[in-house]
């Protein structure tokens, strides 16, 4: 059984479904579900939040390792815009039960983001690429690797 601690911010889902009807600032929604992962409950923990094909958002929480859904939640329309989930440890990387979760759902979904600290890892179904993005010094730090390499370090 997994655990879902305490919720102290009761309206978490409530604050990052804001962030994303603002719509022109990206950016600031992923900030936002870093901050709840951090700051919404007893203590650090995995957020998740998929953005369905009518821009619907479905939002989780609870331990690290938390992937997905058990099954597809009720009115969830496919395919999946983008399923984003949080590392609150900080480093962002598709762990292999990411990369299962991706290959399992890729071909009904586009994008997949995993936010760490002032970092990100995103998967896009058009390229099959990853893009890795860190800023917590001076300039960015970027990089991109295959789909093929990750499976291949399983
Ligand atoms: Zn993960």
């Amino acid at each position: 059984m997994m655990s879902k601690g305490l919720v102290m911010t009761g309206d978490w889902k409530e604050q990052i479904s804001v962030e994303y009807a603002k719509l022109d600032n990206f950016e600031a929604f992923l900030a936002k579900i870093w901050e709840m992962s951090l700051t919404a409950f007893d203590q650090p923990r995995e957020v998740q939040v998929v953005i369905d094909a009518d821009e619907k958002l479905f939002m989780t929480h609870g331990n690290p390792g938390l992937v997905w859904f058990d099954s597809p939640p009720a009115g969830m329309k496919i395919p999946v815009k983008c399923w984003i989930h949080t590392h609150p440890f900080g480093h962002a990387y598709f762990s292999s039960t990411d990369w299962a979760t991706i290959n399992t759902w890729k071909p009904i979904m586009n994008c997949a983001i995993v936010l760490g600290e002032n970092q990100r890892m995103t998967w896009t179904q058009n390229s099959d690429f990853t893009h890795y993005e860190r800023w917590d010094y001076n300039g960015i730090d970027e990089a991109q690797t295959t789909l093929d390499e990750y499976e291949g370090e399983e």
